[in-house]
Order: C-alpha cells, then structure tokens, then sequence
C-alpha cells in the first residue's frame, strides 16, 4: 500500500516540505544498501536532526501503522536498511556531532550519524584508540555498526562494537525515551538492556545517543605480509601463532582470486601466490619487535615463500588499505558481488576454506575468499550477475551448503554482517525454538505494532 498522504503531509509539517524526499529519483539511492540483488522503493526518504524528531516520526508510525527503516550510511550486507515497500526511510547521517570526549573515564558520546573513521581519528587526536575498524569504517556510521554489533580487522586482539559500547539512548517504537548504560566500569543492576540493543538490525528502537568505551593507544605498531603457496600452511601460520601465545591485532587472508583483484585494483605489489597473510602486532615497542620477529619465523617454519615487513607508517597503511579494499577490489570483475560472513571456530578454518574451493568446482562458480582468519570469520565472494537466474540458483544452493557446513563445524550463519533479509531463513534452524520464541517475545513487547524494520530477521 503507498504511504498514505496524510502521513506524508504529517511528515512535511514536521520536516518541511524540501525535508521530505518523494520523487523516484530522490528515492532510488536509498531503495538499496550494500547487499547485492536486493532492491525496493521506500515511500519517502525523511533526514532526523534531533531526537526528539526521531520521536515525533516513531509516534505518527505507530499511530498509523506504518513501517519505519533506519537508515545510517546505508552499506550493510544483509539488506538491514533495505526498505520495505513504501515505508518511511528515517536517515540518521545528519545526526552527526561528536558530544563529548571524557579523558578522565576514557569514553566518547556520539550521535548515531557520526561515522566510525570520524571516532577513531577523534579518539587518536586524543592520545586514545578505538578499535573496532570494519572494512567500511570511512562510511559506515557508529549507530549501524552498534545495530549490526559490527566487527572488523582488530576482533581477534580487540574485540568488536559490543566490547566498546558502554550506553545508550534509544527511541522505543511508542515514542519513548530509553537510557541504559553510563560511564561506570561496574554496574550490574538490572538486566543488560543495552546489550538487547547491540545487534538488534533497527528492529526494536532507534539508537539516537552512543557511549563508546576507549583505550590508550598502543605505543608502537609493526605490519607485514607473508606469502605461501598453500592456503593450509597459512592456516598452520595462525594456529602456531595463537599457539605461541602472541595475540596479533591484525591476522587477515586473501586468497589467489582476491589477492589478483586488489593487486590490479591498489597496486601495492603485493607478490602473485596461493595465500597471502597480512599481520600486525601493537603495543609496548620492545613487544611489538619481539613478537613480529616470531611472527615471521613461524611464517618462514611454515614454507612461507616470503616475509615482507612494512618499512614505515605509509607502506603499513598501503598493505592494510589493500585488504580493506578487497570487497570493492573484487567487486569490478563482475556485475553482481555477494559477500558472505560464514564463520568457524578457528580451529576449522582450513577445512573450511577448502570446502569453499570444493562448492566453487562443484556449482561452477566463481568465489574469492578472504577475511580475518585470526577469528574464523570468512568471506566468500561469489563473482556472479543476478540476470543469469541458472547461475544465481547455482549461488544459493552453494550458500545453503556453505551454511550448513559452518554449523556444522560449530560456527555461525554470520559473524558480523547480521541477518536482515538475507540470512533469516537460516536462522530459526540454527538459534532454535527456545531462542526464536524470546527474541520474539521481545520484540512484541517492545514493538507490538510491528513497525519497525518489519520483514528483518523474522520471517
Ligand atoms: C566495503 C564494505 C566493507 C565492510 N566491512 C565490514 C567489516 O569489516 N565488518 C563488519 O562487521 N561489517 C562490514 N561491512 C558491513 C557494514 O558496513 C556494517 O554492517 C556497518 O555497521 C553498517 O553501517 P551503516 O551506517 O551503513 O548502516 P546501515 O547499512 O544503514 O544499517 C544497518 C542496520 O542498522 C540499522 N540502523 C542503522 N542506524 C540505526 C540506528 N541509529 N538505530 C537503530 N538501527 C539502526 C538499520 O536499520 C540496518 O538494519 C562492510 C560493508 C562494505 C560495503
């Protein structure tokens, strides 16, 4: 059904008549996010400035029963912001202003709208570090990273969004303001309320205010690449690693198709082999050396056709920008890139990603593979185009299998990219009835209207 106009009249007396976007061309940029082959039109695209906009636009949604989709910067990978027909798109970018930066308890107060690289560089400008870093971090804004509980290069040493968010302000669905959280290292009253709302994917409240933990900032940094010409012996170079008893910040795999890609795409010189790993170590400086100089003998122990350690700041920040440019590096050689977030316990990386390479032949498909292997988190690329429907059969029987194996292994359906459209089929079978019937309890209590992102994560 088309936004009833006078929801639409309602929303251009709240945000002026040039604040609520309506026509196809205006709408079009917001009828997608980063998820490939997924498109919808919303009714109209509104930008909050204010919580107490939020508020305004929640009340009028519950009363006439429309839905809602936030919106931060729009390059989920689930199809979270994806809109649902003809509903209000609620954009967050505009709430945009760093609150507060408290050197005495190490935090930050952010609106929802500030995208993570503007936290990370306010943090360093202080003396301070905030870790979480996905691959998106120039666009991605910090209410959708704490939506997704988003992860990134640094989860294996530092952890991910959850670790670092210490409160919240949210807009419940009836217009309510929600608190919970505060700049205290303890605090154990009541239930964690803040944590229902990391990685909840927009389907309970609006974040409108985020607390965000910090911590100094590591002394010294070193970076290096390793190149092998098996994907097993770079999986042998992480587990005796880890078995080491060294803690990398940074532990990343490329495989030959993507290493190919990036290579054409940042020209880095980075060497044509079978796997590449990128690693980085932080920390005390005396640390750090010691620890890369074992990092590099464990990769030569291994077969490693060659260590290169980054000669100075730039050369580091070349080798880790070529990795975060694998999905875009990747992304030019086919019309259609669907990225997946299949992940195992470490332990069964290996196995892992040679299943993978088995799928691939089997289904006669094209997949790229990289990701954090320090963490088990993969990426399966597949290079594919949505018009060729046989092909695209092909892609989702090899995700169902990649998916099946994952559980299999004892992993997950998604290590950080969440479930939105695009994963929920997966996810009953693998949560099981006794968690899908609270998640779905709470979301009827918070959400009885069923405004909110409706369509996402639930069936
Ligand atoms: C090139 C590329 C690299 C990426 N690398 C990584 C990576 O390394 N690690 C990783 O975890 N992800 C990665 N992602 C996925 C994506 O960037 C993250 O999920 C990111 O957190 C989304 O932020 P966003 O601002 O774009 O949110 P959107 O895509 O706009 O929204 C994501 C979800 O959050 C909800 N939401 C947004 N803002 C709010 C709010 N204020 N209140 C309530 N709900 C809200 C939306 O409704 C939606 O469900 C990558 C994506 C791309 C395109």
């Amino acid at each position: 059904m088309p936004l009833a106009p006078d929801v639409l009249h309602e929303l251009q007396a709240l945000f002026g008549p040039d604040g609520v976007l309506t026509s196809a061309e205006d709408l079009i940029p917001y009828s997608f996010d980063g998820t490939a082959a997924l498109t919808r039109m919303p009714g109209c695209v509104v930008f909050a400035r204010s919580t107490e906009d939020i508020q305004a636009v929640l009340r009028l949604a519950t009363r006439t029963r429309t839905p809602v989709v936030t919106r931060g910067s729009g390059t989920g990978l689930s199809g979270g912001s994806l809109p649902v027909l003809d509903c209000i798109v609620l954009c967050t970018v505009r709430l945009g202003r760093i609150l507060e930066l408290d050197r005495a308890n190490l935090t930050m107060e952010v609106e929802p709208g500030v995208t993570t690289i503007q936290v990370a560089e306010a943090a360093a400008a202080a003396g301070l570090f905030y870790p979480p870093d996905p691959g998106s971090m120039k666009i991605s804004t910090i209410g959708g990273n704490v939506a997704e509980n988003s992860g990134g290069l640094r989860g294996l040493k530092y952890g991910i969004t959850r670790n670092y968010v210490m409160g919240l302000e949210v807009v419940l669905p009836d217009g309510e303001i929600l608190r919970t959280g505060n700049k205290c290292v303890k605090d154990v009253a009541g239930y964690s309320l803040k944590d229902l709302f990391v990685g909840s994917e927009g389907t309970l409240g609006v974040i409108t205010k985020v607390l965000l933990r910090l911590i100094p900032k590591p002394a010294a940094k070193r970076t290096m690449i390793a190149t092998f010409d098996a994907m097993d012996a770079a999986a042998q170079t992480v587990s005796d690693i880890i078995a080491a008893k060294i803690i990398p910040c940074t532990l990343e795999f490329l495989d030959r198709t993507t290493l190919r890609c990036v290579e054409d795409f940042a020209k880095v010189g980075l060497p044509d082999c079978e796997a590449l790993l990128l690693m980085e170590t932080d920390g005390h400086p005396a640390q750090v050396a010691d620890e890369a100089a074992q990092m590099a003998e464990i990769a030569k122990r291994n077969g490693s056709l060659g260590v290169r350690i980054a000669a100075d700041e730039a050369e580091a920040n070349a080798l880790a920008a070529a990795r975060r440019s694998a999905f875009s590096a990747l992304a030019r050689v086919a019309p259609t890139t669907i990225l997946e977030d299949a992940t195992v316990p470490r332990s069964e990386l290996a196995r892992m990603i040679r299943f993978v390479d088995g799928i691939a032949k089997k289904y006669q498909l094209r997949i790229g593979t990289f990701g954090h292997m320090g963490d088990g988190n993969l990426h399966p690329t597949f290079l594919t185009d949505e018009r060729n429907h046989a092909e695209m059969d092909r892609v989702h029987a090899a995700f169902r299998e990649i998916f099946d194996e994952a559980v299999r292994l004892g992993g997950t359906i998604t290590g950080e990219h969440g479930v939105g459209v695009a994963k929920k089929e997966f996810l009953p079978r693998f949560l099981g009835d006794a968690q899908m019937r609270v998640m779905r309890a709470l979301r009827r209590e918070l959400d009885p209207a069923g405004i909110l992102n409706p369509g996402k994560m639930f069936d």
